[in-house]
């Protein structure tokens, strides 16, 4: 995804960090501030505008603190997030976990309810014998597949909010929240912006956009979704204002063997990765429903998936198939 229109003025680089531009937006004259890190495995950029400079700055390194917090809770690969700690003992008996975490798995069920099951953070075995948490891809054999599915399943998960317990019915469950984590944080940072005063600003976690208020000169901010096959043309722009993006793909993970791409995005009925479609965009209220529903639609297919879209409010959805098809709701 890239973004376009920010009439740039100036641009200086600050303590080797921030760039500012100034920018009109509106009749006053603000500072865009912007800032890149490498957080939750991806990139992740914010900026913000605004006629303080060092709230501006302090709004961001917040934001960012947060998405560092938020990383450490939700992460597979720290043995000491609350998720490892879940996916270690839950299988065994009922642990207890933070509330953050257990209301991101209960809207993680929502999404596998309206999903039929095609969104299923149960899926963390199939991604571990696909070798994508490893990161050593390899085609496992469909023995493998089917003993891993015997342990898939949402309906495996017992949650309970009131004594914030959680215990899967199966020995050999796993979660992992990547199909939504990304677009919570990207909310909860535009959070902490909104509460340091920020009006307008930016954030991008991968590809997890959430698009606060007006960009430069007061216009909505304009989101272009890249085409995957041709990086310089666009497949359309999205004109966003208080409102949420996200790409699902098969271009920026996925292993390839025999001229096949395997995509990280896995069908939790087959435990093969979703082919047919190259990527989905949705645009929604909120990152995290964006982010939930881009990687729903990826695995549902464009018929099933824009049926579901259909019944879901104030969403847009941009498809690429694999044949080169472009199918956009409304
Ligand atoms: P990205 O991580 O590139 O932003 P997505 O938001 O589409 O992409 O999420 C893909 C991630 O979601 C995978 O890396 C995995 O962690 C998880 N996942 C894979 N298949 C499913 C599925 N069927 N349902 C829910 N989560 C999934
Ligand atoms: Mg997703």
């Amino acid at each position: 995804m890239i973004l376009k229109s920010t009439p740039q003025l100036f641009l200086k680089r600050c303590g080797g960090l921030y760039f500012l531009v100034f920018v009109l937006t509106g009749c006053s004259q603000e500072l865009l501030v912007k800032e890149t890190r490498v957080l939750m495995d991806t990139y992740a950029e914010i900026s913000c505008y605004s006629s303080d400079r060092n709230n501006a700055i302090n709004a961001i390194d917040a934001a960012f603190k947060e998405t560092k917090r938020i990383e450490k809770v939700f992460s597979k690969f720290d043995e000491d997030s609350e998720v490892s700690k879940i996916n270690r003992l839950a299988g065994l008996e009922k642990v207890n976990a933070n509330e953050e975490v257990l209301s991101l798995i209960e809207r993680s069920i929502y999404y596998s309810k309206i999903s039929d099951g095609a969104f299923d953070i149960t899926v963390a075995p199939l991604m571990e014998i696909w070798g994508f948490v490893r990161k050593h891809q390899s085609i496992p054999d469909r023995g493998a597949i089917e003993n891993t599915l015997k342990s898939v399943g949402y309906h495996n998960i017992e949650l309970n909010l009131g004594e914030l317990s959680i215990r899967f019915l199966n020995r050999g469950a796993k979660i992992d929240l990547g199909g939504i984590a990304k677009g919570y944080a990207a909310d909860r940072a535009k959070d902490i912006l909104v509460s340091h005063g920020i009006k307008n600003g930016l954030v991008n976690l991968g590809g997890n956009i959430y698009a606060l208020g007006k960009a430069s000169g007061g216009r909505s901010w304009n989101i272009g979704v890249q085409d995957p096959r041709n990086k310089g043309k666009l497949l359309k722009s999205f004109e966003l204002t208080n409102k949420a993006i996200s790409t699902s793909g098969n271009y920026e993970r996925f292993f390839e063997i025999g001229g096949k791409r395997y995509s990280h995005i896995i069908n939790p009925v087959s435990g093969e990765p979703c082919q047919g479609i190259i990527s989905v965009t949705v645009a929604a209220d909120s990152a995290e429903e964006a982010d939930a529903l881009s990687t729903v639609i990826f695995v549902l297919g464009e018929e099933k998936g824009i049926n579901l879209a259909k019944s879901i409010k104030d969403i847009e959805v941009l498809i690429l198939t694999e044949e080169g098809e472009i199918i956009a709701y409304p």
